[in-house]
């Protein structure tokens, strides 16, 4: 019966990849009494999110169920909330007063939105971050052009359908670009009382470039891409304040939108943020070659890994790896092996990480890449860009059913049914909305 009781908190693209190493060996199996806690019952493949925000991929295709993992190894799964852990005493609290102890603890909580501080943010603008915000979103553009099409002036259809996304990174660029290829190739067409000019999608990002982290040559083509397609871009902006359907800029400006999205930072969740370990200035628990943090007064605790987003692995030029799922993968395989190895009585290796690129998607069939030092842009990149995920997804159903919904897109338009009530989609006074009121002019819009 295994005796060393392994705890590993998250069941994302970190903690995944540990649970999945000790499954597939006996003797990890035998050595580990493995629990695995998420608040979620599933895991969900974060960088297809903005294709299933507009109905290019089903939203249950993304979605692998934690419960079906923890069966086929041999693992045990709970689900529900960490609130609280306790290094010293080595127990975790779970919600409902649970506590769970262990002798080897693996925290990978993945991250939450960061607002920077910026007031109004957190409550005016909507997340992008999990499956829910993504099904939300897709339903209120759908919503938002049913409105559109019955408003009674040019200024009411153009106000309901100005979308400001705050954060020009990967994110932002990719739902800007999903959300234009929706409207353009399957919405706009389906209702006759709109067009072109009362669609608005503008991006405001703090950097002088989109997608600061790619090569300089492809943040020019993100740029020229998305412009030609009508995305406005504010660069160099910064955000001071944001209020309902307003966004205000550092240097007096401010920008209207009937949907405010965030998309610019990622924090510790609050449950890492107390932990008493040493961390970056970031807030990231800083960690060794063996990805194991240290207590703040110095002390290394082996009985600890901290991986993915909620970590900072130095690297050897001195920066840190990014919080992507490739180096939360990396650190999940690692620890995986790491753990396996202690099961049969063997030293652990140093984590060394190999960035191997990016890919950003810019909507059906096209993405730029770097991928091993290659860059690629276009309809070849986008064709990398679907093979590479598709093969990243966990388990052939989801193999399965990513490639179908990419086949489907290819020959058919974006599915635009609206499941969710309007209730859920829109606020008590965007539901009482007169349609019939002239509505703000465009200078008012445009301040
Ligand atoms: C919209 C979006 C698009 C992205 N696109 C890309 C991309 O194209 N390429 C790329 O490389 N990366 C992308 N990322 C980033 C990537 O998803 C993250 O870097 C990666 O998920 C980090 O892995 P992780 O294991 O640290 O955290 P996660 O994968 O986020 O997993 C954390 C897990 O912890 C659970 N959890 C959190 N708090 C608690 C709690 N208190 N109690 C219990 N469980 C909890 C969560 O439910 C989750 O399952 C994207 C992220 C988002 C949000």
């Amino acid at each position: 019966m295994a005796g060393h009781k392994l705890l590993i908190l998250g069941g994302g693209f970190g903690g995944l990849d540990v649970a999945r190493a000790i499954g597939r060996s006996r003797a990890a199996r035998g050595y580990w009494d493995t629990l695995l806690v998420d608040k979620e019952n599933f895991f969900q493949f974060n960088p297809l999110l903005p294709a299933v925000a507009v109905g290019a991929i089903e939203t249950r295709h993304i979605a692998y169920p934690l419960r079906e993992m923890a069966r086929h190894r041999h693992i045990r799964f709970h689900k529900n909330k960490v609130e609280h852990i306790d290094l010293a005493a080595r127990r975790v609290t779970l919600r409902n007063g649970l506590v769970e102890s262990w002798d080897t603890l693996v925290v990978a909580l993945g991250s939450v939105t960061h607002h920077y501080g910026v007031p109004g943010a957190a409550e005016h603008t909507r997340p992008f971050k999990t499956l829910v915000d993504a099904m939300t979103l897709r339903a209120r553009v759908v919503e938002l052009f049913e409105m559109a099409e019955q408003a009674g002036t040019d200024a009411q259809k153009r106000r309901l359908l100005s979308f400001v996304i705050v954060g020009g990174g990967v994110t932002g660029v990719e739902v800007a670009a999903e959300l234009l290829d929706m409207a353009r190739e399957s919405l706009l067409p389906r209702y006759p009382g709109l067009d072109r000019r009362h669609l608005s999608v503008t991006i405001v990002e703090g950097n002088d470039r989109p997608v600061p982290a790619a090569r300089p040559e492809h943040s020019a083509y993100v740029k020229r891409f998305l412009e030609q397609r009508g995305v406005r871009l504010e660069l160099g902006a910064r955000v001071s304040r944001v209020e309902a359907r307003r966004v205000h800029l550092a240097d007096g400006r401010a920008l209207d939108g009937f949907t405010l999205l965030w998309t610019a930072g990622v924090a510790v969740p609050p449950v890492v943020q107390a932990l008493e370990l040493e961390k970056h200035r970031d807030g990231r628990v800083l960690v060794d070659e063996r990805l194991n943090p240290r207590s703040a007064d110095g002390q290394a605790r082996e009985d600890v890994f901290v991986i993915g987003d909620c970590a900072a692995s130095v690297r050897e030029d001195g920066s840190m790896q990014p919080q992507l799922s490739q180096s939360a993968i990396a650190m999940g395989a690692h620890v995986g092996r790491t753990l396996v190895r202690r099961a049969e009585g063997r030293a652990a290796e140093p984590f060394r990480f190999r960035d191997v690129g990016y890919i950003i998607s810019l909507g059906k069939h096209s993405s730029v890449l770097e991928l091993f030092g290659v860059a690629l842009s276009g309809r070849l990149a986008w064709l990398a860009w679907a093979g590479a995920y598709l093969l990243k997804m966990v388990g052939i159903r989801k193999q399965i059913e990513v490639g179908i919904d990419h086949l489907t897109h290819l020959f058919f338009e974006h599915d635009t049914s609206q499941i969710l009530a309007r209730r859920a989609i829109l606020t008590e006074e965007e539901l009482d909305l007169s349609l019939a009121s002239p509505g703000p002019d465009d200078e008012e819009q445009r301040r």
